[in-house]
């Protein structure tokens, strides 16, 4: 940084600087690139798959394959696009530190992302907006119940299908278990649905779930922390009583 800055609290040059990255919601700090590198290494494998059981399918003309790839892909390519998509949500900050005095403080890196403070006025505040459920305020996101949705019917299907083919071929099929194909095939359909019901319960929850856009909001000048449910009163949260707000920024 080419520029002088001046300690806030007093006036020392002796002033260092940090990026950090701070999660939209909480205004906590957050790592955020190894979101990034998990997440775009899950898409790209994703997308493997995705291609490979495209041609494995046109190749063979197994159909039943490309089901499987397409949601082993779909598997890596949702929570690898989450990844990504918390790195570039992330709020980047600038982190000052006076080395004389000891003071912090942190301003806005992208001023697109400033809102202004409600509390005192500071255009150094950012704000989140997301859908969350009205009766306990846990985030509800449709991204991570497509995903379950995916794991169910994946999990659930195969078993069911295999189940089938078991049945279909009898106690002389492919499978010879001691205790008969019948039971064989319960067996698997029943580790099918005892895996996939949390699948099933995921979604369940999304459709349950009184759906309504929350803001959370976060002010870098003064502390003040808000809440706003869609349609009603903004709220302070907690205890984040504004000290004296400091107007001028770096
Ligand atoms: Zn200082
Ligand atoms: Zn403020």
């Amino acid at each position: 940084m080419a520029e002088q800055i001046t300690c806030l609290q007093c006036g020392g040059t002796q002033v260092s600087v940090k990026s950090r990255a701070l999660d939209p919601a909480s205004g906590k700090p957050t790592v955020v690139w190894l979101a990034l590198i998990a997440g775009g290494g899950a898409v790209a494998f994703g997308a493997c798959m995705l291609l490979g059981g495209i041609g494995v399918a046109i190749s063979t003309k197994m159909w039943a394959a490309l089901f499987l790839y397409l949601g082993v892909g779909a598997l890596f390519l949702v929570p690898g696009a989450l990844g990504v998509r918390k790195y570039l949500r992330a709020v980047k900050v600038r982190e000052f530190k006076c080395a004389d005095c000891g003071h912090q403080w942190m301003r806005l890196k992208n001023a697109k992302k400033a809102v202004s403070c409600p509390s005192c006025g500071s255009t150094e505040a950012f704000q989140d907006t997301f859908t969350a459920n009205r009766q306990n305020g846990d985030r509800v996101v449709l991204w991570s119940t497509i995903l379950w949705g995916i794991f169910a019917v994946v999990l659930i299907g195969g078993t069911l299908w295999m189940a089938i083919m078991i049945w279909a071929e009898g106690d002389d099929g492919m499978i010879r278990w001691e205790y008969g194909s019948t039971l064989a095939g319960i067996g698997v359909l029943s580790t099918g649905i005892a895996f996939g019901r949390f699948g099933v319960i995921a979604v369940i929850n999304y459709f349950k779930a009184e759906r309504t856009k929350l803001s959370m909001g976060h002010c870098l000048a003064c502390g003040y922390q808000w809440k706003q449910w869609a349609g009603e009163e903004l709220q302070p949260v907690g205890d984040s009583v504004p000290d004296q707000p400091s107007q001028d920024a770096e």
